[in-house]
């Protein structure tokens, strides 16, 4: 009989490796190795090797997340042997599943396309599949490889998730995989994937493909107006540069209207994955420019005497667009 007979979740595990590995290594050269004075491009041309590990990476996990979906119709299907040369008549002895030869490339292409619904898979994936294999061998094979840039690169990472997985799965991927490093355990900041890290990736995927590509990628509309996270914007305080001006960290608007509506009371923050109740009021900031934001968050709600109905603290609020506390005017007056 056949033996470790694998299951589709362990394909399509190593497959989000894979990709996720592939994306690593591009954000690493690009945020820990770029030093002031030297060229972006010479930096990249040194590293070449990552790029090309990263495209071997997004094949390997292209074909492996293939492979989970033939394997959720039977795994037998990935066989690449006569079923004559088959061990599985009784008294034939056992045969382990790895120690057999599996498809590939086209075959498992076919093969894959016969397990799924027909239209369940975008069109353009046939195209982006044969760029990536035709990219992957002429590196594998040292042939004349051509000139590829992160950006590229990183495109290739993002849509096969979204091709083959389903928009907002690249980050939920960077989010899972990251979130339980080891490094958590020792509190190391550089390791450990906290939301502070979040900030810098999703900062970092926007500045260098452009809202309009990264937005192909989320179920939330990315264009739509942006807010700051009750919970997880400028949690870490203050970040003071070099040259004493100071901002709160991490930054960056990253929370949405949910539903996107203009009389809309929740909201989603992609880096922390919470909801929030907001209340629709105008922003009243206590001081300073006046602010149009109308996104109001009940920071702490206040202390009310429950026998007298006697305020002792007022609900304090911040608007999400500037965080600016709430004048008095905007407080609730309790009604008994
Ligand atoms: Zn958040
Ligand atoms: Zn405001």
């Amino acid at each position: 009989m056949l033996t470790t007979i694998p299951q589709p979740d362990d394909y399509k595990n190593v497959g989000i490796e894979c990709l996720i590995q592939a994306y690593k290594g591009i954000y690493t050269v690009d945020n820990s190795e770029m030093r002031p004075g030297v060229d972006r491009g010479d930096i990249w041309k040194y590293h070449e090797i990552v790029l090309r590990t990263s495209i071997v990476l997004i094949h390997q996990g292209i074909e492996l997340l293939l492979k989970s979906e033939v394997a959720r119709k039977s795994p037998l299907l990935l066989i690449d042997q006569k079923r004559g040369e088959w061990k599985t008549l009784p008294n034939s002895g056992d045969e382990s599943f790895t120690d057999l030869y599996t498809i590939a490339g086209n075959d498992l292409l076919r093969t894959f396309y016969a397990c799924i619904q027909a239209g369940s898979i975008s069109e353009n994936f046939v195209a982006h599949f044969e760029d990536i294999r035709v990219k992957r061998n002429k590196i594998v094979h040292s042939i004349g490889g051509e000139e590829i840039s992160p950006e590229d690169v990183l495109k290739l990472i993002l849509w096969t998730f979204t091709y083959l997985l389903g928009q907002d799965s690249f980050w939920e991927s960077v989010l899972d995989k990251f979130y339980n490093h080891p490094g958590h355990d020792v509190g190391d900041m550089e390791l450990e994937f906290e939301e502070i890290q979040q900030y810098i990736h999703i900062a970092y995927l926007e500045g260098i493909l452009g809202r309009g590509e990264l937005n192909n990628h989320f179920k939330i509309d990315l264009k739509s107006r942006r807010y700051h996270c009750p919970d997880c914007s400028a949690r870490d305080g203050v970040l003071v540069r070099g040259d004493g001006t100071v901002e709160e960290y991490p930054s960056g608007k990253w929370a949405f209207l949910s539903p996107n509506a203009p009389d809309s009371t929740g909201l989603e923050c992609l880096v922390c994955r919470e909801y929030f109740e907001i209340e629709r009021k105008d922003c009243v900031p206590t001081e300073g420019e006046p602010c149009k934001g109308n996104v109001i968050y009940l920071d702490e709600p206040g202390d009310t005497d429950e026998d007298t109905g006697e305020v002792y603290e007022e609900d304090s609020y911040i608007c999400l667009s500037c965080m600016r506390d709430q004048s008095t005017e905007t407080k609730q007056v309790p009604t008994e």
